[in-house]
């Protein structure tokens, strides 16, 4: 074993921090309106001031052991491992996070730092409602107000999520704009930041859009891989050949990427959504272009004049035509690797670890799980794969038996 391997503590939260513009090399920034500036500068300072204070992560780390459940298992799956037939595949059970998925990590640290900041009201976009619902869960424990903004197409969809936060005390306000998704859900809710600036934070779910929101989620998300690279030392006594995510906006990715940074054994990949296997994707990095959306720049999908195209994964959370920043630099810098999984092959693994492990994963996760299935194989016996279980599948089980003709 070489002494990288050994190594007791990964790469910290907050190393490898962006530039003075708030750039990961050529990708991330700023590219906002003058009048949004000087609230995005307020919440950097605020940041930097949790992240320098014993206080703040004491009171993140007692939450997060009592209110979120932390540290998550890592969960040798030994039945998915002797049906692959290659390395040991471990799990990393964010589906047993409070609220079913990573997303708490996230909103619960962005609370607290808007309670420094004075903000007592709180806006959101959601698209499948994960976020919405880890909003508006954080926000009943704070005692501050939730206004969670959401397509209307998509609170037909997912109705239950709609259900939840309303039950925890959230306002959901349908947008009606557009075709009534996730973008347009984001444009009405930076509408509102704006106009409400002085009490109101903007609680972004992913590790997306201007500086400093990219770097503050990844700070909050890299609990995971933190936990998940000593887990590995101490179990299998060894770090992994590779670490596999799911990305939709790239949270639960980064944030088990990054602690394995500079461990360069460790193979770093990330899985977006193939789609139909064709045309109808949601690959960002894999089929994109470099462009700029919701204030940063990063791959995009989208036409010759900018324009963002129409993408689709069986997966809500995967379905959004841009990816953080970061992971953009991850891919130009060659130290992660992007491959993507179809919808299909999304079904087969969700199947796979339904049956032999008795875990309903997240579609979303499902895809890392078809990419996790395909290195293990290749790896051999003597291999091992950390995998980022995003979520539970509960959300997804009516949608599955659905389309399968079994509702
Ligand atoms: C939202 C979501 C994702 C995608 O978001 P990222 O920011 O890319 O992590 C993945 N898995 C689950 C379970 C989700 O809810």
């Amino acid at each position: 074993m070489s002494d990288i391997e050994t190594r007791e503590e990964g790469t910290a939260a907050d190393a490898y921090p962006p530039d003075e513009r708030g750039r990961f090399g050529d990708f991330g920034g700023r590219f906002v309106p003058e009048t949004v500036m000087a609230a995005l500068d307020e919440l950097e300072a605020a940041m930097d001031e949790a992240f320098a204070d014993p206080e703040f992560h004491a009171e993140r780390a007692l939450l997060a052991r009592d209110f979120v459940g932390r540290p998550t298992p890592l969960y040798l799956a030994e039945r998915l491992t002797e049906d692959i037939g290659g390395a040991r595949l471990w799990l990393k059970r964010e589906d047993l996070a409070h609220t079913g998925a990573h997303k708490v990590n996230n909103a619960l640290g962005q609370a607290l730092i808007a309670r420094r900041l004075g903000k007592r009201r709180i806006v959101a976009e959601t698209g499948a409602g994960q976020h919405g619902v880890a909003t508006a869960t954080v926000c009943a424990r704070f005692g501050m107000q939730a206004v969670v903004y959401m397509g209307e197409e998509d609170m037909r969809r997912q109705r239950p999520n709609v259900v939840r936060m309303r039950m925890l005390g959230a306002e959901v306000v349908p947008v009606t704009n557009g075709a009534g998704t996730l973008k347009d859900a984001l444009n009405d809710a930076i509408r509102d930041w704006i106009a409400n600036v002085e009490d109101t934070h903007y609680l972004i779910g992913t590790a997306a859009g201007p500086h400093p929101y990219p770097y503050l989620v990844r700070r909050l998300q890299a609990v995971i891989g933190e936990e998940a690279r000593a887990q590995m030392l101490d179990r299998a006594g060894r770090l992994p050949d590779a670490v596999v995510a799911c990305v939709g906006g790239g949270s639960n990715a980064i944030g088990i990427f990054h602690p394995f940074r500079d461990d360069p054994a460790t193979r770093l990949v990330g899985v977006e959504a193939g789609g139909d296997g064709g045309e109808l994707h949601a690959r960002s990095l894999g089929g994109g272009r470099v462009s700029i959306l919701h204030g940063s720049r990063s791959f995009v999908l989208c036409d010759d004049d900018g324009q963002v195209v129409e993408t689709h994964s069986i997966s809500a959370g995967l379905d959004y035509p841009g990816v953080g920043p970061e992971h953009a630099a991850l891919l130009a810098s060659g130290r992660a690797e992007y491959i993507g999984a179809s919808d299909e092959e999304a079904l087969v693994a969700f199947d796979r670890l339904c049956r032999l492990e008795g875990i309903i994963p997240a579609l979303e996760s499902s895809h890392a799980l078809v990419i996790a299935e395909r290195i293990a194989r290749d790896l051999g016996p003597t291999g091992d794969v950390l995998v980022g279980l995003s979520g539970r599948g509960d959300k997804d089980v009516d949608q599955i038996a659905e389309r399968r003709g079994d509702a």
